[in-house]
């Protein structure tokens, strides 16, 4: 793989990359002594850079995107072939990727029926809270507007996303944000002296955790929730999966207080946990599914609302009343190149069987996770599932007491100075990043895997002795 530019095109690319681009959660002022990073080229588990210096991704792109991993000939040709034939129409007609993705997605969502094109994650989350909205005002006379959502969980960027965002440290300079967004407890066992429930642990603390929901609900009167909305492991929150027994009880709590549940599958959806979806682990059925960064491994931009007949079935009546027509479209949710790289990216996990390997190598990762926190005392907590893991690091185990930002940043420095990325998400004192966190693609060997923890297992002797 030559991923090498000549110095002439190398210093334009980085000339216009540093004049004229302005990088994602990204702060300038460093580029102003030193080069971004630009990346070149992919294939498989590994990029290149602009200087030719080889990746080995452990964060599938940066944000748990690139599931099937890179250079995939075959998605490559199909999109090509699909935009040759057409490249868009809007989605008030139907399409042939489009019709062949849905109906191929949902034989892998048993009790869902309809999907919904978009083209981002924030965007299919805001089709779900804007449907509850219609539905409050069409069944319950407008009341059932408030949407419940997580501490710690994240739906998107967007002003009404971001009112349900359960990160206060990336809400606190956009506010105000829209009204009737009600945040519940989070659900985390390793800090459940947050909650005051460090008497319970495993089932019981699963129950007791989402009881907290039941005490949200009755607070404001049930009569005024329309939707409980929540990722399946929280992932930029800190990757928090929710114990045993928390899961039936959330579906309880939503049958007897006539709330709808939405699963944010943005991050956990299409494989990334072991499953076709997160929620799949739990054994409970949702009333809405939103999906986006694997749908199609970043190949093209596309994002899903899905949901069930039961749902679809309100908007059927009487085609006079407004209150009955979802009044809403996403221009590029009509582009062809999402559902065409979608229903190949799909292919490709059951070709290959990558579900059945995600299992493996997580269970691989996790094994050597929890054999290094033998070793190092500042790994505080082991998380996740399938090639979805976290490991929080603390000063001190009896406080949990986070490291300083400042620490983590070095072991993923440490990491890339041996050629692996990994990634640091935030679960602690807002804007107190102490999560490293681990994504790479679903096709990862158990020698991918040895590298990204050797590397890992490094970084933190060299940081922290
Ligand atoms: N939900 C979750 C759980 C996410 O992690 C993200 C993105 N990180 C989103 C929604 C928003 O997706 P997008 O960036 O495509 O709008």
């Amino acid at each position: 793989m030559d991923g090498t530019f000549n110095d002439n095109d190398l210093s334009k690319v980085v000339a216009a990359d540093k004049a004229n681009v302005w990088h994602h959660l990204s702060q300038h002022k460093p580029y102003e002594t030193s080069d971004p990073r630009i990346i070149v080229e992919g294939k498989g588990m590994r990029v290149w850079d602009q200087n030719g210096k080889e990746w080995l991704d452990a964060v599938s792109g940066g944000v748990w995107t690139v599931n099937v991993g890179y250079g995939r000939e075959s998605i490559c040709d199909a999109v090509r072939d699909q935009l040759m034939k057409l490249c868009y129409f809007a989605q008030v007609a139907g399409s042939v990727p489009g019709a062949l993705f849905a109906e191929k997605l949902i034989s892998k969502m048993p009790g869902m029926s309809r999907v919904y094109y978009t083209n981002s994650g924030s965007e299919a989350n805001e089709k779900v809270f804007k449907l509850v909205r219609q539905i409050a005002h069409k069944k319950y006379g407008g009341k059932k507007t408030k949407i419940l959502y997580r501490d710690r969980d994240y739906h998107g960027s967007t002003l009404a996303t971001m009112s349900a965002g359960g990160q206060q440290e990336r809400n606190a300079q956009y506010g105000p944000f829209a009204p009737d967004f009600v945040r519940v407890p989070h659900c985390m066992e390793y800090r459940k002296h947050e909650l005051g429930l460090e008497h319970l642990s495993g089932e019981e603390f699963g129950r007791a955790a989402a009881d907290l929901i039941e005490e949200v609900i009755l607070r404001e009167g049930p009569e005024t929730v329309g939707l409980l909305c929540l990722e399946p492991i929280t992932a930029g929150g800190g990757v928090i999966e929710a114990p045993e027994g928390y899961w039936p009880r959330v579906r309880e709590i939503c049958d007897k207080y006539d709330i709808l549940l939405h699963i944010d599958e943005v991050v956990c959806g299409v494989g990334r946990t072991g499953k076709w979806f997160g929620y799949q682990h739990f054994g409970i059925e949702p009333d809405f599914v939103t999906m986006a960064k694997g749908v199609a491994s970043g190949y093209a931009a596309i994002a899903c609302m899905v949901t069930t007949e039961k749902v679809f079935d309100m908007f059927k009546d009487d085609a006079s009343d407004p209150l009955n027509y979802f009044r809403d479209i996403s221009t590029f949710g009509g582009c062809t190149a999402g559902p065409a790289a979608a229903l190949v990216n799909m292919q490709i996990i059951e070709d290959e069987e990558l579900l059945d390997n995600t299992t493996a190598m997580g269970e691989h990762m996790k094994a050597r996770f929890l054999e290094m926190q033998e070793k190092h005392a500042v790994i505080g907590d082991v998380r996740g599932l399938g090639l979805f893991q976290g490991l929080e690091l603390v000063q001190d185990r009896e406080s949990k007491e986070p490291v300083p930002e400042a620490m983590a940043q070095k072991v993923v420095a440490e990491c890339g100075a041996q050629g692996v990325i990994i990634g640091v998400t935030n679960r602690s004192i807002p804007g107190r990043n102490n999560t490293l966190c681990f994504s790479p693609a679903l096709i990862a060997t158990k020698a991918d895997i040895d590298a990204i923890c050797d590397a890992v297992d490094n970084a933190l002797t060299t940081v922290f002795g």
